[in-house]
């Protein structure tokens, strides 16, 4: 592919952010799009996340940004002209305290107030949604049907052949090393392949995101932290026909179409680091989870176990918007909730940079928040 060396945005990392930021700003008129990718597609978090899709959040924002990309995966196959795999078996969500079913409760109650159509079932209900499991120990089961999960490569992949027939370009294997600020705007960016000038540049890059930020004198307090995840060999359907998942019971637990169970927990010590490495402990841990809540998972073969890195931010929220350097904008901080959240960030970051009305606004989603100690504690997170 030719090198161009400029452009009428540059967008800095190919995972399902700043691919769907093409897409969107390219629909939106800026045709003349680059993205710079140091690895390959989906070769950041993307490649290596669950996927889950939900609307069942704690607070307004979430929600409101949830249901807005539920209503975007639901026509994006008929949007984009390619299937991205989306299974809308519902998440059904576990609480085994009293205090966390109160505040499941409560998140319900928000949902349904903002047009999510989530409800509290009994156990029995929870077991014609999923048959088999076992959670006696529970204390209470919420479900919202329109949850799923979507194939992250397919979603990522059917954006950007979307967003190259509308013009836009992608440089595989091409490391953004600086970003270039003039009189206190941006003007492009430095990478090991050659500069491409550009009057907007925009940071996708995932867990890499504050490096990149530092990059143009930006201060970013966002951070890596190591996640496992494993799939087991396919069983028969129907083991785990919804997304299961427990804030304090801390899992996620998922049935592909082809059969696989995808699962993943939250680490001990949360690891702050770039290392993509795996551990036996975390093997261990998930297969008795998986063994006591699935009793017919017990005896199933793992697969494969890798593990991806979430970008966190100090409220694990993310940050949208643009920085104290003009037409430098960040879209990162997205922590283990970025593929779901992708479409409509991408959407409304894109209305904004065209001058255009955000369908949901999002200032509050400003990276300054954190100075001014103004942190959205959600409490909806694994
Ligand atoms: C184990 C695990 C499970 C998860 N489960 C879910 C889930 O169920 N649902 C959900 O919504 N989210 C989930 N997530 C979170 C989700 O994966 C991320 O929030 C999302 O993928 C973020 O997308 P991104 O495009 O911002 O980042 P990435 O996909 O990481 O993309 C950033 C890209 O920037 C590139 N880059 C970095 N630095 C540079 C540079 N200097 N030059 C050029 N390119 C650069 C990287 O190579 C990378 O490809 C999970 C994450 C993990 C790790």
């Amino acid at each position: 592919m030719d090198w161009k060396s400029s452009a009428e945005a540059v967008i800095i990392g190919a995972g399902i952010v700043g691919v769907s930021t093409a897409y969107y700003l390219a629909k939106h008129g800026v045709k003349d799009v680059v993205l710079v990718e140091k690895g390959t597609i989906c070769s950041g978090s993307t490649g290596r996340c669950g996927a889950g899709i939900r609307a069942q959040w704690g607070t307004e924002m979430n929600c409101r940004l949830g249901i807005a990309a539920l209503d975007i995966f639901e026509q994006l196959d008929d949007e984009l002209g390619m299937s991205i795999g989306l299974n809308q078996g519902g998440y059904l969500l576990v609480a085994y305290t009293d205090e966390e079913k109160e505040t499941l409760r409560k998140g319900m109650l928000l949902q349904n107030s903002l047009g999510i159509q989530s409800r509290q079932i009994t156990l029995s209900e929870a077991r014609e949604i999923c048959p088999g499991l076992a959670a006696e120990d529970a204390t209470g089961f919420f479900f919202h049907a329109r949850d799923g999960h979507a194939d992250p490569f397919l979603t990522t992949f059917a954006y950007l052949e979307a967003a190259k027939r509308l013009g836009v370009t992608c440089h595989r294997n091409t490391t953004c090393t600086g970003v270039t600020v003039r009189d206190g705007a941006v003007r492009g960016v430095e990478t090991d392949k050659g500069p491409i000038s550009a009057p907007i540049v925009i940071n996708c890059a995932g867990a890499y995101s504050q490096d990149i930020a530092a990059m143009a004198g930006v201060e970013l307090p966002n951070w890596a932290e190591r996640h496992e995840i494993l799939i087991t060999e396919p069983v028969a359907a129907g083991v785990c026909p919804c997304m299961l998942m427990s804030f304090s019971g801390n899992y996620y637990i998922q049935q592909r179409p082809h059969g696989s169970i995808i699962c993943g927990m939250s680490p001990d010590g949360r690891p702050e680091d770039h290392d993509n490495g795996t551990s036996w402990q975390f093997v261990e841990k998930m297969s008795r989870v998986l063994a006591k809540l699935l009793p017919r998972t017990r005896g199933i073969r793992v697969a494969r176990q890798w593990s991806g890195q979430y970008d966190m931010t100090p409220d694990a929220q993310p940050v949208i918007g643009e920085t104290d350097v003009k037409n430098f904008y960040h879209s990162t901080g997205y922590s283990g909730h970025g593929f779901m959240l992708a479409p409509v960030a991408g959407k409304i970051l894109a209305q904004h940079i065209t001058g255009g009305k955000p369908d949901i606004d999002f200032t509050m989603l400003d990276y300054r928040r954190f100075a001014r100690g103004e942190h959205i504690m959600e409490s909806n997170v694994v």
